[in-house]
């Protein structure tokens, strides 16, 4: 590892100034940077600990809650509001990492977390994540995790975090710090597809600190899900995965919101599912046309054709798990 300094501020507006500096990264738990750091990945001239700020989940004054971004990955899929409110948010936090490692994960890192494409943790393969203009060895090689949607010749990665795909559904934003004042940013969108500049991964700016993130007030969140399909039961990134809130109406979708993780650069918002449900049946005839409408952009690689059929009966079966359960 190569040495750096290790910095402990006091407070948000002294954490912006010390992460603005150059060479400095922001450290929340650690469970993935200190990773990297190890792999000289990562080789920051500063670490700026911030898992100490912004520590508390509070209810917002329109019925939402605001996740301060030091707030550990276990607290928040323990919190009885989220749970009653955003249960989809708590299933896909525990389907995340190992109990240790979501006790020292934070929001902030969690939302930050690097892709685990293999050859981005190689020092010695081709990356354009890592050294743009290399070139990417995933594209020929292993790449049976990678993206199927929105990728590019650049870089196939996908984004890993499991807590991402509910945000995304639920419309969450993020409040952030920079030395420009803060700001607020939907996180659709907020991580960036690759491009030709995978190596700029978000639309944080030098020394942007997230400070918290925002659930609107969605009352049909009560009846979601979070289905994760993965090589083992635990301790393992999603092969793919589907965040999912219906309201019904009858036998009518009233309103949905769909997310896929494992699929993309981002977590992969469903818009065109949600086009192809919203104030229709809620019928299996009906899921089956909305995952095609989705799926048709899919541009799956060599060895990793099998997610788009793996993406098509996952969310088949979370729109019907919902349906049943609501209905
Ligand atoms: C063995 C293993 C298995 C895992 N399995 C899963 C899994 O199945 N699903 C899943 O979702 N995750 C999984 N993870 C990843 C884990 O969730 C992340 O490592 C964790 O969420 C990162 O949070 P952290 O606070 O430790 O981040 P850190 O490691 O401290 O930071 C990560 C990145 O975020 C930046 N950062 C931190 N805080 C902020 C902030 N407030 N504002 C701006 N930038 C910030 C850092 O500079 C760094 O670039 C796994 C990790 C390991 C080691």
């Amino acid at each position: 590892m190569t040495p750096f300094r290790y910095e402990a501020p006091l407070d948000t507006p002294a954490a912006v100034i010390l992460g603005a500096a150059r060479g400095a990264k922001y450290l929340g738990g650690g469970t993935n940077l200190v990773d990297l750091m190890h792999e000289t990945i990562a080789r920051p001239d500063s670490t700026v600990a911030v898992s100490r700020l912004a520590g508390e989940i509070a209810d917002a004054d329109d019925g939402g809650l605001i996740i301060g971004a030091g707030v550990k990955n276990t607290a928040i899929a323990a919190d009885r509001r989220v749970r009653e409110r955003f249960p989809f948010l708590a299933q896909a936090i525990l389907s995340g990492a190992s109990g240790q490692i979501r006790n020292m994960a934070t929001v902030g890192g969690n939302i930050m977390q690097r892709t685990r494409c293999v050859y981005f943790f190689d020092g010695g393969a081709s990356c354009n994540k890592r050294a743009p203009g290399a070139g990417c060895d995933a594209i020929g090689g292993l790449h049976r995790n990678h993206a199927i949607l929105g990728a590019s010749t650049a870089c196939v990665a996908t984004h890993p975090s499991d807590m991402c795909v509910a945000l995304a559904a639920l419309g969450a934003t993020l409040t952030v710090h920079g030395p420009g004042g803060a700001r607020t940013l939907p996180i659709v969108g907020f991580h960036r597809l690759p491009g030709e500049t995978p190596h700029i991964e978000t639309l944080l700016q030098p020394g942007e600190l997230i400070t918290a993130v925002r659930l609107p007030k969605l009352p049909f969140a009560k009846n979601s899900a979070y289905r994760k399909v993965r090589d083992r039961a635990s301790y393992a990134f999603a092969l793919l995965s589907v965040a999912a809130a219906m309201e019904l109406d009858g036998g009518r979708i009233a309103d949905v919101r769909i997310a896929f993780g494992g699929v993309a650069h981002r977590p992969w918002r469903a818009l065109k599912a949600e086009a192809a449900l919203r104030d229709g049946p809620a019928t299996e005839e009906a899921f089956h046309a909305a995952a095609a409408a989705e799926l048709a952009d899919a541009r799956p690689l060599r060895d990793n054709g099998f997610k788009v059929e793996l993406a098509n009966r996952t969310l088949i079966a979370v729109l019907g798990q919902l349906a049943g359960a609501a209905g």
